[in-house]
């Protein structure tokens, strides 16, 4: 594992080149995602001989008794489209150092990067280990119902989670983890750090073209900062597109690129539309340039919490602005929606920080700051976000099963 993570850093450039290719995402973001995957590899492999079980006491009717950790058997992943490499990292790591062998399926959009990886995979592990298949959803459906695999990761859509969870019920009860989308609450206080929130929260909105789960979609405001932060949030829209940010993704200086295909961006221009109707359009709201599927950095205000552009996921580089009087009300209105993945919290209050986020039903919580992958803690959500864990100790738990052994004295 851990020189198949040297292989994939040496890599990196070439294997997000490939994505970059069929997706249109900026290389750097996808270099970084294969950054992450081989820290995913390091990680785990650390792990790999601290899997441990445990040792009852006091004896429970002359018997003793203990459990240890085992591998369940063949387990599998399916991937969404927008950072290829993490989400595969994310699986196969654990569950191989977990001791299974492991099936992916990598996105139809774009599983260039991923089936690249097939060939360093192929010098590397002993044969079967890990094994890439390429299809469509109908691929990922008979991987769902398959009879022999008995583990299934799952990133993508709400609407495909329900699907594979009622594959797995009508076959072999395989276990699932769903890792879904998000519409991710920033709340920003009047005592935050006013040039930090809008520069995270850029960075929030405009990373991988606002096609990240933990994109910080909904802004909330203190009622008294709201204006300022509308204006610096906008000013800060037009540096970074007159600064050349935007463009060509298979350069190395840019960081924002178009939509990955013409489906997604035709969604991201009807939620324009409805948000353009049902509430105010400060800036944005339309195709960037005449070439390619580019979408002008957009912001909205005034949209009811009962509209479709703040109630759905967009993917894009599209955030609605809310504001709000009190702490009390600004968590409820955090807290109105079917999902909960993740959420930013601003303000330079200690207590306050940590009042707000007991408060808000997510599964990361950033504060000061916006999500950034990390190989050591755990990331999944909780309502509609799905439910499981990966990265961390506990993203290793459901590659594994627990076996209770008990001898009679
Ligand atoms: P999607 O649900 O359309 O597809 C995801 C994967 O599922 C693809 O590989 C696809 O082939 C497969 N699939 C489609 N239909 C299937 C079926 N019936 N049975 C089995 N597999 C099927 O999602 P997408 O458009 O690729 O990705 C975008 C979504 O992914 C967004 O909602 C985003 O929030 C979510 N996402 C979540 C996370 C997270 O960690 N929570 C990370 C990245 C993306």
């Amino acid at each position: 594992m851990h020189k198949f993570a040297d292989m994939m850093r040496e890599k990196a450039s070439d294997l997000a080149a490939l994505d970059t290719k069929a997706m249109g995402s900026a290389i750097g973001t996808q270099t970084m995602g294969y950054g992450v995957c081989a820290d995913l590899f390091d990680y785990y492999a650390g792990l790999a001989d601290k899997i441990h079980g445990e040792t009852a006491y006091p004896t429970s009717l002359g018997r003793y008794k203990f459990t240890q950790r085992e591998p369940i058997g063949v387990c599998s992943g399916i991937g969404a489209w927008n950072v290829s490499a993490i989400l595969f990292g994310w699986k196969a790591a654990p569950a191989l150092a977990a001791g299974n062998t492991f099936l992916y399926k990598p996105s139809e959009k774009a599983p260039l990067g991923t089936l690249a990886l097939g060939a360093l995979i192929k010098e590397v592990f002993p044969p079967g280990t890990i094994n890439i298949i390429n299809g469509t959803g109908k691929t990922g459906q008979l991987m769902a119902a398959h009879m022999e695999i008995r583990q299934i990761a799952f990133t993508g859509s709400t609407a495909t989670g329900r699907k594979i969870q009622e594959y797995a019920a009508k076959s072999n009860l395989k276990r699932v983890s769903l890792e879904l989308g998000g519409k991710s609450p920033s709340v920003i206080f009047e005592d935050a750090n006013m040039d930090l929130a809008v520069a995270k929260s850029m960075e929030g909105i405009l990373a991988n073209t606002g096609q990240i789960c933990a994109m910080a979609s909904r802004v909330f405001l203190q009622e008294s900062i709201s204006d300022k932060f509308i204006d610096n949030l906008k000013g800060a829209f037009q540096q970074a597109s007159e600064a050349g940010i935007i463009g060509d993704p298979a350069l190395q200086t840019t960081q924002v690129g178009p939509i990955a295909d013409k489906k997604q961006y035709e969604r991201v221009m009807e939620l324009i539309e409805i948000g353009k109707k049902e509430g105010k359009l400060v800036t944005g709201g339309v195709q960037r340039g005449k070439n390619g599927l580019f979408v002008e950095p957009t912001i909205f205000k005034n949209t009811p919490n009962t509209s479709r552009i703040v109630k759905e996921e967009v993917f894009g580089p599209v955030v609605t602005v809310h504001t709000f009087k009190t702490e009390d009300e600004a968590i409820e209105m955090a807290n109105d929606t079917v999902f909960g993945l993740s959420a930013c919290v601003y303000t330079e209050s200690i207590s306050r920080a940590l009042r707000v986020t007991r408060q808000i039903e997510a599964g990361t919580i950033a504060v000061n700051d916006w999500y950034f992958p990390a190989p050591d803690t755990p990331f999944g959500g909780v309502k509609q976000s799905g439910y499981g864990r990966e990265g961390g100790l506990e993203g290793m738990q459901d590659y594994l099963q627990t076996k209770t052994i008990q001898i009679k004295q």
